[in-house]
């Protein structure tokens, strides 16, 4: 192209063009810099045998990039006065299929059936932030087989999802993506590529869904509630948050004080230093013990 919808002189024609104005409540901010979205391609390593799925084409900034370098490309726009300006903005791409539907809704594993073959299967996607972590859940729910997710987020949020045990950002998040994931951020965007801008920087996280989980555990459900309510009260020592969760009947109490010993871990612990393996030990043996 000429020029590409990416530049800050093409989106504000194009919003003037269609007198769009961004709704915050669906998280539109539009992404003004060409060279963060060639970054992205290269980092979700999409080429011609590639098939891309984008949530959120807005105007169509990222789209025409994964147009130009994927197979095919479907993206998921809830936004119905977009749908016009992407029929405009992306016209001269035939490999391109816009859905107008909420992607919390759609289901992914239909949609994408529909796709003609391809080598690889990514998600590239500047997030509309308000739904990050739904969206990131339901994708690796799905039981299609992705290979690589490259999701632009809020920075703080990306932080959350890959800290280590021990770190500030260390929570139940950061464990249920470790369980499915290896994840890495791949790098950080600045604040002021956007139109309007938003208040709050950003980062690009890289996601790879392990084949099997990275820990093996008797019951998922339980796992996870372990994990969410060992973190409930962050101040609050594990012991504590396990006797808010569960009880403090003497029974109950007996098995969570077997079940922590099983697990080599103290009562007085917090949450933030336990590891995911920690947690899964700790998940079979109260489950075991049918807490
Ligand atoms: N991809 C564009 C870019 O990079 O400039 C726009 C990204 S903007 C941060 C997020 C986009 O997601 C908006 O176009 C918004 O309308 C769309 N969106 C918000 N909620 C959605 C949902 N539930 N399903 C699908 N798209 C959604």
């Amino acid at each position: 192209p000429t020029k590409y919808i990416a530049t800050p002189s093409r989106t504000g024609e194009i919003l003037k063009k269609f007198h769009l104005d961004a709704k915050k409540s669906l998280g539109q901010n539009f992404l003004t810099e060409p060279q963060i979205l060639q970054h992205m391609i290269d980092v979700a390593g999409v080429d011609q045998d590639t098939n891309a799925i984008e949530i959120g084409p807005g105007i169509g900034a990222l789209t025409e990039f994964l147009a130009i370098n994927a197979k095919e490309v479907l993206a998921f726009e809830i936004d119905q006065r977009l749908l016009p300006v992407l029929a405009d903005t992306l016209a001269q791409y035939d490999n391109v299929t816009v859905k107008h539907q909420d992607i919390l809704e759609a289901d992914l594993n239909a949609e994408i059936a529909k796709m003609g073959p391809a080598d690889k299967t990514v998600v590239v996607a500047n997030l509309p932030y308000y739904i990050t972590t739904p969206i990131i859940f339901n994708l690796l729910e799905a039981s299609v087989q992705f290979d690589k997710f490259i999701l632009m987020m809020q920075k703080e949020v990306a932080e959350r999802l890959t800290a280590a045990p021990g770190s500030k950002a260390y929570g139940s998040l950061s464990v249920a993506i470790q369980y499915y994931c290896d994840a890495e951020i791949a790098f950080t965007v600045p604040r002021t590529v956007f139109n309007p801008q938003p208040n709050v920087d950003s980062a690009i996280l890289a996601l790879t869904k392990l084949d099997t989980p990275r820990i093996q555990v008797i019951d998922e459900a339980f796992f996870f509630r372990l994990v969410r309510a060992s973190f409930k009260q962050r101040r609050k020592t594990l012991w504590n948050n396990l006797r808010a969760a569960f009880g403090k009947e003497e029974d109950t109490v007996e098995k969570m004080t077997a079940a922590l010993d099983e697990a080599g871990l103290d009562p007085k612990q917090r949450a933030e230093t336990l590891t995911i393996e920690d947690f899964g030990k700790l998940a079979d043996a109260l489950f075991q013990k049918e807490i």
